[in-house]
């Protein structure tokens, strides 16, 4: 903990490439600001998956920031990995929305500190209202039951796992976005819909700002996403 508030008042290094600074180096800020890489697709597509919106392939100094992010409560990365996820968000137009994250165990937040996804849900919306767009972040789902571990998984043994785990609350009949830091083969983003549309929501898509690199390909790309850095 005592780590965590020196970081915020004393950040020693880049959270994105640890290159000593304070804040975000330059080549990291980059990695935020450019434009989304669109709408992705996994290989093989879950059933059920809404369009899909990434701002990155998930490697290098992005991942370290999603990290930091999450795990090391970096909190002086929300905000720029919340204005990068409203890029995302974008693709699916201009609102009205309600950006719901999906949401983490009780039990991971309380080892992280924090929620994470509504962290960026928020900051995102602070960004996109700043851009004129009618958009909130709201906590939509919430987990019906603890989930096995995802790691190691096939994409169909992840679906069978978490077909069931959540479950909407709240208002109904929202334009809904469902928001994460990372997707992986799109599973979880497919409950979350499931879910939403069961409760009663329109869910208009989903956007996250990395998607891992090897199991997705961008539809306007036939070849595994390549590293942000290199798109010019
Ligand atoms: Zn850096």
């Amino acid at each position: 903990m005592l780590a965590v508030l020196l970081d915020l008042v004393l950040p020693r290094e880049c959270a994105g490439c640890g290159a000593p600074g304070a804040g975000l180096c330059a080549p990291c800020r980059a990695l935020l600001v450019g434009p989304p890489l669109g709408l992705v697709t996994p290989t093989p597509c879950p059933p059920g998956l809404p369009p899909l919106s990434a701002l990155a392939s998930y490697d290098g100094p992005l991942q370290r920031l999603l990290l930091s992010h999450k795990e090391h409560g970096r909190l002086q990365l929300t905000r720029p990995l919340g204005s990068a996820l409203a890029a995302a968000v974008l693709v699916h137009g201009r609102g009205p929305f309600v950006l719901c994250p999906v949401p983490s165990s009780p039990h991971a937040v309380r080892s992280r500190g924090h929620d994470h996804a509504m962290r960026l849900a928020q900051a995102a919306a602070r960004a996109l209202r700043s851009e004129g767009v009618d958009v909130r972040a709201m906590r939509l789902l919430r987990q019906r039951r603890s989930l096995a571990d995802q790691s190691g998984l096939t994409t169909s043994q992840r679906a069978a796992n978490l077909h069931g785990a959540l479950r909407a609350q709240g208002p109904p009949q929202l334009r809904v976005v469902v928001v994460d830091d990372v997707v992986t083969t799109g599973a979880t983003v497919v409950e979350a819909t499931r879910a939403l549309r069961a409760g009663g929501h329109a869910v208009v898509g989903a956007s996250v700002l990395a998607a891992t690199q090897k199991r997705w390909v961008s539809p306007v790309r036939t070849s595994p996403l390549p590293p942000r850095g290199s798109q010019g």
